[in-house]
């Protein structure tokens, strides 16, 4: 479970979360869309603790949001975070970059990281790719990478920003599906994204941002067909 209550964020004087509240359940997918500058990432960094928010409170798996090392570190064993750009580091191999976080942030011995990283591996169909340096793989299968990585963590909630933005488009797809699958597995999801078409079909509910505010929310398939909101009309047919 991810529940957010009202949560007030600023840059500065810029307000950029004005009161924030949604909730996704435990083995929901819930998309979170709306225009750039809406606060959509800043709402992601927030749940995972990489942003610090003024007013309000989180609850992610179990763990209350707060900027304490110690807390932030057990937060984020079960709250995942992959972002548009992969960033793997390109000398180590892919199993290696898989197997760095199990083996620093928790002690796991090499034998069992390695054997995370190869399940991890498995789940985004790149079972064979352990041996291999980033640089030999296409964007699409480095992004899958990264999320192998965050797997292996084995988390209770993943959160997706834009994982695909950054792909050419015939290498959406490949990983769209990996997310489609989690979701059939029963993994617990809040993804930023701007494939309207995976938000509709993958996501259970939909949740438009606007200025910084929840403006509107609800079971997928009524929110795409049925836009209450002038602005919402507006961003689903002409993305702004
Ligand atoms: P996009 O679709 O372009 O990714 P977004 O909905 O993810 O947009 P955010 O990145 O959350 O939007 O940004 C919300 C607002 O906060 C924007 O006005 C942005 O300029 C501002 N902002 C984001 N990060 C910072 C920062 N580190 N310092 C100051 N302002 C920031
Ligand atoms: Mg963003």
């Amino acid at each position: 479970v991810v529940a957010i209550d009202q949560v007030h964020k600023r840059y500065g004087a810029l307000e950029v979360l004005k009161g924030v509240s949604m909730r996704v359940e435990t083995g929901q997918v819930v998309a979170l869309i709306g225009r750039s500058g809406s606060g959509k990432s800043t709402m992601l960094r927030c749940i995972n603790g990489l942003e610090a928010f003024q007013s309000g409170s989180i609850h992610a798996a179990g763990h209350q949001v707060e900027q304490d090392q110690a807390k932030l570190r057990a937060l984020r064993k079960d709250v995942g975070i992959v972002f548009q750009s992969y960033n793997l580091f390109p000398h180590l191999t892919v199993g290696e970059n898989i197997m760095l976080s199990p083996r620093i942030t928790q002690g796991v011995s090499k034998a069992d990281a390695d054997i995370l990283a190869r399940k991890a591996l498995e789940r985004v169909g790149l079972a064979d790719k352990f041996a291999v340096y980033p640089e030999m793989l296409s964007g699409g299968q480095q992004q899958r990478v990264a999320i192998a990585r965050s797997l292996a963590m084995r988390p209770k909630v993943m959160l997706f920003d834009e994982v695909t933005s950054a792909l050419d488009p015939e290498l959406t797809g490949e990983v769209l599906l990996v997310i489609e699958e989690l979701a059939r597995e029963g993994m617990t999801m809040l993804l930023v994204t701007h494939e309207m078409n995976f938000a509709r079909s993958v996501a259970n509910i939909t949740v438009f941002m606007h200025q910084g505010k929840i403006w509107e929310a609800g079971p997928s398939a009524e929110l795409f067909a049925n836009p209450q909101t002038p602005e919402l009309q507006a961003f689903l047919s002409n993305g702004v």
